[in-house]
């Protein structure tokens, strides 16, 4: 068939097809504005803040003075029912900045548990309290890490115990790698009830602003997302009320008298939130992958090396050429994930899992190669790359390192228990 022959797909019109990749004109506005939030506030001020290793409160101030940071914000890109919008301001943001990025959206993990697990009244009233007010916001933390319970999430050692007496629950503990830990008000802090249940003895809990008992340990001091504060967070006897457990302790009990029982679990407090939020997770590493393509092409373009430009050669160009092709790759695997998530389709093929390990791979996979493509000034901290870089190595570390997503991935398709 020619090309110019019209084709049957060609009469087709737009609203019979069942499947589009075109963008809403909402989307694409909610997207230019993110985009120009990004370049115009964050970037300009991303080495600073990696510099300083410290919460950029001033540019979170900014982002919830225009409502992008916010219950408002937050309830309108999760609103989008095709579920693409959520992704798409995550990468605008992050391909501004990865370390202030994760200062803006390092809440939404809290507020994804409270959502996927919380009652109408605690997602009423502990959503909103995540984000504090325009004047004074606030953030969150999402706590499950322990020194010893990284990937195995199921052998946490922090307890929560109830008082029957007092009718409080009372946790004690200490949470490893807490973003934004002890800087936050809200502290969503996963605990185990029940040890012997292992997983599905667990239960997260909601710990107000100002509760006597939670402290903040060790600040880390790390390799890349600087921005972000991360940190332990200690418990000693913390005392809350019974309604703070997410979605109540009447359930909690059935929940876990099923277990007892060994019948099937419908959700475990900690995995349930990562499964929802993996591919958002993912959409920030393509966020970072975006940025240093961009620059490196552009570097490329004017560089010359033996009187052209060095595009030219082909060792730069197929390097381009990948680099763009891996990230259009990753951000495919995180729509489709993301989409099917909003939808309410089943991972069957564990789909959230694919898609963050894909954009995560792929973040420092195209950070190296900007590097390269840069030379030396790929290396200096005069150049964002090497920041770049830096921040995409831990997209294949938190929220599930690279191994246990092949893990998840591997069970999934199998239906084996894979080790
Ligand atoms: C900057 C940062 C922010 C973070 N933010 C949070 C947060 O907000 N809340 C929170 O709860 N946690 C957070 N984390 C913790 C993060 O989720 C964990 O670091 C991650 O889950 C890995 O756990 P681990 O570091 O203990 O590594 P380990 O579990 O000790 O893993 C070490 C290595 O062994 C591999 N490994 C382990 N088990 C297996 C297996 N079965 N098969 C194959 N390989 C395996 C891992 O893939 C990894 O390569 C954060 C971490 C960092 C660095």
């Amino acid at each position: 068939m020619s090309a110019t022959t019209e084709t049957p797909a060609a009469t087709v019109e737009a609203a019979d097809t069942p499947f589009s990749l075109e963008l809403s004109e909402e989307q694409r506005e909610i997207r230019d504005w993110a985009h120009g939030f990004a370049e115009g506030v964050i970037r300009p001020a991303a080495h600073e803040w990696d510099e300083r290793e410290e919460t950029p409160w001033p540019i979170i101030q900014e982002a919830a003075k225009i409502g992008l940071y916010g219950f408002e914000g937050i309830a309108q890109f999760f609103s989008d029912p095709t579920g693409l919008t959520m992704p798409i301001v995550n990468e605008e943001l992050f391909w501004g900045d990865a370390g202030i990025g994760m200062s803006i959206f390092g809440t939404s993990l809290a507020v994804a548990a409270i959502f996927g697990q919380g009652s109408p009244e605690q997602i009423g009233t502990w959503i909103p309290a995540c984000f504090g007010t325009v004047d004074e916001p606030a953030v969150a933390a999402f706590c499950v890490s322990e020194p010893d319970a990284g990937s195995d999430v199921s052998s946490l050692r922090t307890r929560a115990r109830w008082d029957q007496a007092a009718g409080e629950w009372v946790l004690n503990g200490t949470k490893a790698w807490a973003t934004n830990g002890g800087i936050a008000g809200v502290h969503v802090i996963v605990a185990s009830v029940d040890a012997e249940l292992g997983s599905r003895g667990q239960a997260a809990f909601i710990v107000p602003p100002g509760t006597a008992g939670l402290s903040q340990g060790v600040k880390v001091k790390k390799h890349g997302l600087r921005a972000s504060h991360t940190a332990e967070v200690v418990l000693d006897e913390v005392r809350l009320p019974a309604d703070m457990v997410l979605g109540g302790k009447e359930k909690l009990d059935e929940r876990l008298a099923r277990a007892r029982e060994g019948r099937k679990a419908r959700s475990q407090a900690a995995m349930a939130t990562f499964e929802a939020s993996r591919p958002t997770v993912g959409s920030q590493a393509v966020g970072i992958a975006r940025a240093a393509y961009e620059y490196a092409l552009d570097y490329a373009r004017t560089r010359e090396q033996f009187g052209r430009p060095i595009i030219e050669n082909q060792a730069i160009a197929f390097m381009l050429a990948d680099m763009k092709l891996e990230i259009d790759a990753a951000r495919l695997l995180v729509w489709r994930a993301s989409w099917m998530g909003r939808t309410g389709r089943t991972f069957e093929n564990a789909e959230g899992s694919m898609s963050k390990l894909k954009a995560g791979e792929v973040a420092v996979w195209v950070t190296e190669r900007a590097i390269q493509i840069l030379g030396g000034n790929g290396y200096a901290r005069e150049y964002p790359v090497e920041r770049w870089h830096r921040d995409a190595k831990i997209y294949t570390i938190f929220e599930g390192t690279s191994e246990i997503q092949r893990l998840v991935i591997a069970r999934a398709i199998s239906g084996m228990h894979i080790r």
